[in-house]
């Protein structure tokens, strides 16, 4: 008996629930992951680096897995690799290599629900088994639930409830070495496409400080371990080297949740605390997504559909390329636009910015980072956009409105992080340095930047912006 283990964003040989399940109960097991032309051929641009992100994990995760096998004293695996729509490939090679049973890690927004239905059914019309496991959250679904059987829509209680049921079982690795003489070797003349068959061409991941696949992630692990104790202190400031930069490999599952849970919990004291609270947030979010799909489109507070927002093209594309003349807010989109990473801080502040100081719709903006942050994940994404946006569960209250100029002041006092993104302000003195418009003309001519042409004047004007968010907020309300 055989199956096929489908990877998906899971994109490692260890601590992997399908695969240990698959090796474990049938004696011969298959690899596959698919390049899903549904979702590839939709992407905006043929430079993407997510895409080469996965590419070379692949490529890390098949001599990973072949290693496995011959070290078990197998005679070699490795990962049969497609290009093609998922819900048509997989079904195909399943017949093709004659399995049993097709095993998957769960996923769980909407589009990829629906792609695994389509999947189960079309193996199901042959006969062949589709199963599905938990592997990349610790709690997942109807997991954690409240006293009265309902899903949690406050994030505190939530994370209350999570780590009361935290225990080691949860938290355990899955053994796959253990099996690991059953994968089967790899047929004749599999290859990996290259990225340009694929129709992508490179970018600049490899000139980032983005170490990919299963060791990046290790990498970034162990750099981050000797640094978690700072991590409460430090995590709010974007010029310093707070936080794990995990987030790519969280997303793609090249490092485990159960590691880094087990890992933050042994750990303990603050800095451990806060970070394992915010893997809790990300659990939270998926949870938020599993339940209530509507939020993919719509605001997780229904009222708040009510809100008419402004089209303001000009002040969208002036958000997006980072010209809004707020320092922080360009700085944090030029960081995006350059490097396909945004710190948490920053997209607190830039989501903000476009929602209640340009009174765009948060959808806009969320598409914007979908596009462009190698971590994007629909259901952080998506309830990060709506927290900053005040319509999501949870959300920041929509009269507490970030003030752009006092946000820089507090988390990038020197201005360190401006000037290395916006670097036609490194000469603007440090008083200036959160509001440019501020200086004189002798100021301008002392550093050399003239406001309106080196460096654009604010956009709108932030306490303005500030009254027609509160009339707007108040409207969809009454
Ligand atoms: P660390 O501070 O080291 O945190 C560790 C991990 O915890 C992260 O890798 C992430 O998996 C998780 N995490 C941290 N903060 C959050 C959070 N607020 N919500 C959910 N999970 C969290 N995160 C994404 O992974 N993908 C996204 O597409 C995404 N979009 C966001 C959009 C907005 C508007 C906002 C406000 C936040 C968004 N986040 C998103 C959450 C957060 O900003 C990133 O996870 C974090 O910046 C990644 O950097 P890190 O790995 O160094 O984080």
């Amino acid at each position: 008996r055989s199956a096929l283990v489908w990877f998906r964003r899971d994109l490692r040989s260890f601590d992997h629930a399908a695969l240990y399940y698959a090796l474990r109960r049938f004696e011969r097991v298959h690899c596959v992951f698919v390049f899903d032309r549904e979702i590839l051929d939709a992407l905006p641009d043929r430079q993407d680096r997510r895409v080469e992100f996965i590419w070379r994990s692949v490529q890390e995760l098949d001599a990973a897995l072949d290693r496995l096998s011959r070290q078990s004293g197998g005679a070699g695996g490795g990962l049969c690799v497609r290009h093609a729509r998922a819900d048509e490939a997989i079904p195909r090679l399943a017949r093709e290599l004659g399995v049993d049973a097709v095993y998957a890690n769960r996923d769980y927004e909407p589009a990829a629900r629906a792609r695994d239905r389509r999947v189960a059914e079309r193996l199901a019309a042959v006969g062949i088994a589709f199963e599905d496991f938990k592997d990349q959250v610790i709690f997942e679904r109807d997991e954690v639930l409240t006293q009265s059987g309902q899903p949690y829509s406050v994030f505190t209680p939530y994370k209350n409830a999570w780590l009361k049921k935290l225990d080691g079982f949860y938290t355990q690795s899955y053994p796959v070495a253990r099996y690991a003489a059953r994968f089967a070797p790899k047929a004749e003349g599999e290859r990996i496409p290259d990225l340009a068959a694929l129709g992508y061409e490179p970018t600049n991941l490899a000139g980032l400080r983005l170490p990919v696949g299963m060791s990046g992630g290790r990498k970034l692990l162990d750099d981050f371990a000797a640094r978690i104790g700072r991590y409460r202190e430090t995590r709010d400031f974007p010029a310093v080297k707070g936080v794990s930069y995990l987030s790519p490999h969280l997303r793609f599952g090249t490092v485990s949740i159960r590691e880094l849970a087990a890992f933050a919990w042994a750990e303990g004291g603050a800095g451990a605390e806060t970070w394992l609270s915010e893997l809790i947030w990300r659990d939270f979010y998926q949870m938020i997504l599993w339940h209530h799909p509507r939020v993919v489109d719509a605001s997780f507070k229904p009222e708040y559909e009510r809100i008419v927002w402004d089209d303001a093209p000009e002040l969208f594309a002036a958000w997006c390329e980072g010209r809004t003349g707020y320092p922080i807010v360009d700085a944090a989109m030029r960081q995006l636009n350059t490097t396909g990473y945004m710190h948490n801080r920053l997209r607190m502040i830039a989501a903000s910015f476009l929602t209640k100081d340009l009174g765009v719709d948060w959808r806009r903006g969320e598409r914007y980072f979908a596009d462009r942050l190698i971590d994007y994940d629909l259901a952080s994404n998506n309830g990060g956009w709506q927290w900053a946006a005040s319509t999501g569960c949870d959300a920041q209250p929509y009269f507490r409105i970030f003030n752009p100029v006092t946000q820089s002041q507090r988390f990038d006092r020197e201005g360190a992080f401006i000037r290395r993104y916006v670097p036609e302000l490194a000469r603007v003195p440090g008083k200036f340095i959160h509001a440019p418009a501020k200086m004189g003309a002798a100021d301008q001519a002392a550093c050399g930047v003239r406001i309106g042409h080196d460096y654009p004047a604010p956009v709108v004007d932030h306490a303005v912006a500030r009254g027609l968010t509160l009339t707007r907020f108040a409207a969809a309300r009454m």
